[in-house]
């Protein structure tokens, strides 16, 4: 699979080693620097609390990949209301919280390449086993990444991702 074997690239000609299938994010869009070690505010590598009043999870959004095996993920933040992220917290231990019901959550994390923002949309977020990054479902409107997840991308796509985030600027970058 082209996976490994990586791709040609369309925009500078080169051949590119191994194709991405996922994007970390580690911090929600919203989060500054600055706010390090302020009263109220930590960034850890699955949560974040920003002021004491606003609440995150990291989460994974997946797109099926209609010509592969392997889902491609977005790695994102979602911002949960304080009790769903008391919950959610509370359960982040518990065998059981594969059963909890699912959380309503903005999604927080700006992707690259979507238009509108990918900031904001709705989502509803699931509980995973022990050990397993909760997953993000979006709400099904006609917003470009809630099309893709419902319908799901091809090869082509995660490639054209690929070059794109490789050469923001188009052809004539590298
Ligand atoms: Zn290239």
């Amino acid at each position: 699979m082209s996976v490994e074997l990586g791709f040609r690239c369309s925009c500078c000609g080169q051949r590119h080693a191994g194709l991405p299938f996922s994007y970390g994010s580690l911090a929600p869009s919203y989060w500054q620097e600055s706010f390090e070690g302020s009263p109220g505010s930590v960034l850890g590598d699955e949560h974040c609390v920003i002021g004491g009043e606003h609440f995150f999870v990291r989460a994974r959004l997946l797109l099926p990949v209609v010509d592969a095996e392997e889902e491609f993920e977005w790695s994102v933040w979602v911002s949960l209301s304080e009790p769903s992220f008391d919950r959610m917290t509370t359960w982040w231990t518990e065998p059981g919280r594969v059963d909890e019901p699912s959380y309503f959550g903005w999604l927080s994390t700006e992707l690259p390449l979507y238009e509108p923002t990918t900031l904001n949309l709705k989502t509803m977020v699931h509980s995973q086993a022990i050990g397993t990054r909760p997953t993000v479902e979006l709400e099904p409107t006609g917003h470009p990444l809630a099309v893709e997840q419902r319908a799901g991308i091809t090869l082509a796509r995660v490639q054209d991702i690929a070059e794109r985030l490789l050469h923001p600027g188009g052809p004539a970058s590298s």
